[in-house]
């Protein structure tokens, strides 16, 4: 995510903090110090740091669980509005996720419980008023916090926690796409009930629920593209008609393929061996830096990623979402037969009519 920054690293993943996240302490700051000066500032930027402490740990708990099966995960992403751990994929088997996703929940109910057995060795008062980002007691701020997190979570609001432990419980009776649909809906319903009640009572609330709708209708969008990729073995989908490149051509001869047909990746062949690649990235920063006549050799790359022949599509758009785009070759053993990237993707999908309704 841009304007995200590292600030940390736990079991391996980075913790990033959104810049947006900085402006909210910022303004909890302001508005906290207007009303209880410099000591009620330091307290409401001390509850919310805290606060989001809990939520790091709420996110570590699906992420060790992902990391536990086998699933990587990129990063832990800190956003005003909460925390995100950015899996390489959302497993589609539904044991998986029902562990991955109730984990976290779990976490932040367990934090509460231990708020309230330290408040109740203080003998606090629990009372809700009593909790209060100016005047609250720290405790009993982060006992409601937790709870109000974990329980909020577990509401089956798709993609949210709750959500998509109702669809890996629906994916253990029913077929995978039917359990994310009706998962979706419920989440939908949700959203426009968290944004109605959210316009007249809480403004992250009607934020929440705008995120959830669209979240829930992108995943499930996307649910669907991988399930009918799954299906495609990769050189039933490749390019196979297109122009290569030789290590001694010069860049202005890829320039020239590129401007007179909608071919922007390059294979870089030499004695029928693939030995290199030029993207459409590396491309456009060389037509911007280097001279029409360096040879390609000079600027392909040598270090990239190939995908056998009979793996399925699904793989090869998970592979390119990983390098986030650009294109990988297709090989059988040794030999280079083609390349696959986004559009082609998209294109097949599309054309090939293969998309399940
Ligand atoms: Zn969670």
């Amino acid at each position: 995510m841009k304007w995200s920054f590292q600030i940390g690293q736990f079991f391996g993943i980075p913790l990033k903090i959104h810049i947006t996240f900085w402006l909210l302490l910022l303004f909890i700051g302001l508005v906290t110090g207007q009303q209880g000066g410099l000591r009620g500032g330091i307290q409401g930027i001390l509850l919310v740091i805290l606060l989001f402490g809990c939520v790091v740990l709420h996110e570590l708990g699906h992420s060790l669980m992902a990391q536990h099966f086998g699933i990587g995960v990129r990063d832990i992403i800190l956003l005003p509005i909460g925390g995100v751990s950015q899996m390489e994929k959302i497993p589609d088997e539904p044991q998986k996720e029902l562990f991955i996703s109730a984990i976290g929940p779990l976490i932040s109910l367990s934090l509460a419980f231990f708020f309230f057995i330290v408040a109740r060795m203080f003998e606090l008062n629990f009372s809700l008023q009593q909790a209060s980002l100016l005047s609250g007691n720290l405790l009993i701020n982060l006992f409601w916090i937790n709870l109000i997190l974990g329980i909020f979570n577990l509401l089956p609001a798709f993609p949210m926690d709750g959500g998509r432990v109702l669809r890996a419980l629906l994916a253990m009776r029913m077929e995978y796409l039917q359990a994310t649909h009706i998962a979706v809906s419920i989440g939908q319903i949700f959203a426009v009930f968290f944004v109605f009640f959210g316009i007249f009572y809480n403004f992250w609330l009607a934020l929440i629920g705008i995120f959830i709708y669209m979240g829930a209708e992108a995943e499930e969008h996307e649910t669907i593209l991988r399930r009918s990729l799954k299906k495609i073995p990769v050189n039933q989908a490749m390019i196979t008609n297109y122009e290569k490149l030789s290590p001694e051509d010069h860049l202005s001869q890829a320039i020239s393929i590129a401007c007179h047909s909608l071919q922007m990746d390059f294979p870089v062949i030499q004695n029928s061996s693939l030995i290199g690649i030029l993207s459409r990235d590396k491309l456009l920063s060389s037509m911007r830096d280097d001279s029409p006549e360096t040879l390609i050799k000079e600027i392909m790359s040598t270090d990239f990623i190939t995908i056998s022949d009979t793996e399925p599509l699904e793989e090869a758009y998970a592979m390119i979402n990983e390098i986030k785009g650009g294109f990988i070759p297709v090989m059988h053993g040794e030999t280079f037969l083609g390349f696959i990237n986004l559009e082609q993707i998209g294109k097949y999908h599309m054309l090939c009519g293969l998309g399940e309704k």
